[in-house]
């Protein structure tokens, strides 16, 4: 029974990666054309990543000053941002419920 919830955890982990490794890193989600948030930082490929990732979620500001609640990106999918056309998120999304 426990080698079988450690194997049900490691295949939860292995879909959590998968998941987030559609994400391109365009930064998008997070304001990078519009507003960006002030966690938002480039590296030196030009992709985005968050600096407080593991605990992104909650209360946040964009570099105007505009609070916001980050949330993750499956909340985001009913909604719209700036460049999100390129999102592969936003692309399953269209495909699977073909909306
Ligand atoms: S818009 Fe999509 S691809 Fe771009 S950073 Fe956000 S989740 Fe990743």
């Amino acid at each position: 029974m426990e080698v079988e919830l450690k194997d049900y955890q490691k295949h939860l982990e292995e879909k959590e990666k998968e998941w987030e490794s559609f994400c391109l890193r365009c930064g998008a989600c997070c304001g990078a054309y519009d507003d960006p948030c002030t966690h938002l930082q480039k590296d030196q490929t030009g992709k985005f990543y968050c600096d407080i990732y593991p605990d992104r979620f909650g209360v946040r500001k964009t570099v105007s000053g505009h609070l916001f609640k980050c949330v993750s990106i499956k909340k985001m999918l009913q909604t719209h941002w700036k460049g999100d056309h390129l999102c592969p998120y936003k692309k399953l999304q269209k495909n699977c419920l073909g909306i």
